[in-house]
């Protein structure tokens, strides 16, 4: 048997390879590189999707949140409150800008912000949260929303992960003040290179962001602000347009996967599985189960090893949290500062989840998984 990689970028590349072909080819011959009808009919395409009015396109996902912090004018002094167990992207942008990200812990079931730890961390001096839909699992928005709200402050949502998924049948990206995406590769809605979007109900933002990705500019040559160079580049629009037809067939695959997974994984003592539903509609991105951690050891690191060995592939996302990085060191967070965020990230594994994965592939990461978790206790 051959080695099952976290994800297979090529396999799904094959399933549409005529039609990317061929558009890739048309946009080669156009001339056009940057800009042009191809992006303004992605977005207005994307923002449909999302169901919002405005989507913006931009060069990553990481672009798109700090497009969207310096929109809403978030400075030096300020700060964000966003979750320690999470990309480093997240974060960096609050620090590109000159705030100051704050971090509170994680739900341990859901693996995102812990709503019942917010209200605390709030103070004179937040102005916006950005929780991020890990692994694919939404945020409760509703909850969240009504705190922002009571507190006034603005809500970016890190969609980067979660291209598809619904709080309360609406789309994430919808529901807060701005959504932030990436198609990044192994995104669920992955370009071919670099790629994100940002998407708003809110015109003058969606202006204020058109403006800050072109240099400041709304008239050529013109510069009313220090923007940046962040394009969705005509190739990468041309690519996650047509991918964008199949994305609600492929969040469906995933889940049929995770939903097996759950069927087959679920009487294995030494694992805890991640929730099927808790509210909301998970695209999973990730599949992400503990290994759970005795007092002296974190036996993770030794499973992941031993399928390693046996041809399975899995992930640790992420190894060290955000507050204990060494970046964040001038923050003040120490080791137990946020305990659930540091605990996950020494207990986390993810197992190979994308669309084309088959029965027989998902047969042999149980198999993989169930020896490598005998032979270590
Ligand atoms: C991937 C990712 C980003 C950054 O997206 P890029 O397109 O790689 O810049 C931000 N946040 C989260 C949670 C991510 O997973």
């Amino acid at each position: 048997m051959s080695n099952i990689p976290p994800v297979d970028l090529a396999q799904q590349y094959k399933t549409i390879e005529a039609e990317i072909n061929a558009a890739v080819l048309s946009v080669l011959a156009s001339g056009r590189y940057i800009g042009g009808n191809l992006v303004e009919s992605f977005e207005q395409q994307f923002a449909s999707y999302t169901g919002v009015s405005e989507c913006v396109a931009c060069n990553s996902g990481t672009d798109a949140l700090y497009l969207a912090l310096r929109s809403l004018g978030i400075k030096s002094q300020d700060q964000v409150i966003t979750t320690p167990f999470t990309f480093i992207a997240t974060a960096e942008v609050i620090s590109a800008v000159g705030a100051t990200p704050v971090f509170i812990d994680i739900d341990p079931e859901t693996f995102n912000l812990d709503l019942k730890q917010l209200e605390a961390a709030i103070t004179s001096k937040t102005k916006a949260i950005i929780p991020v839909h890990l692994f694919g699992q939404p945020v409760d928005m509703t909850r969240l929303m009504a705190i922002a709200n009571a507190h006034n402050l603005a809500v970016i949502e890190d969609c980067a992960q979660a291209t598809g998924a619904e709080w309360a049948g609406r789309k994430v990206g919808s529901i807060g003040h701005i959504g932030c995406f990436s198609f990044f590769p192994t995104k669920n809605l992955g370009a071919c290179g670099d790629g994100g979007a940002v998407t708003t109900n809110d015109r003058a933002i969606a202006t204020q962001i058109r403006r800050l990705r072109e240099h400041g500019t709304s008239s050529r040559y013109y510069h009313e602000a220090t923007g940046i160079n962040s394009r969705l580049d005509s190739l990468q629009a041309a690519i996650v347009q047509i991918k964008l037809r199949y994305l609600d067939t492929w969040n469906a695959q995933r889940s049929e996967i995770a939903t097996r997974y759950q069927d087959l994984l679920s009487p294995i003592p030494g694992i805890i599985l991640p929730q099927a539903s808790i509210g909301g509609k998970s695209v999973w991105n990730q599949f992400t189960i503990r290994v759970i951690s005795k007092e002296t050891e974190a036996p993770r690191d030794k499973v992941r090893s031993q399928m390693q060995e046996k041809g399975v592939i899995s992930m640790v996302y992420y190894p060290l949290p955000l507050h204990l990085q060494p970046v964040y060191q001038g923050l003040g967070y120490k080791i137990g500062s946020l305990p659930a965020a540091e605990q996950a990230c020494r207990e986390v594994l993810s197992l190979p989840i994308f669309p084309e994965l088959s029965i027989e592939q998902q047969q042999q990461v149980v198999y993989a998984l169930k020896e490598s978790l005998t032979v270590d206790s």
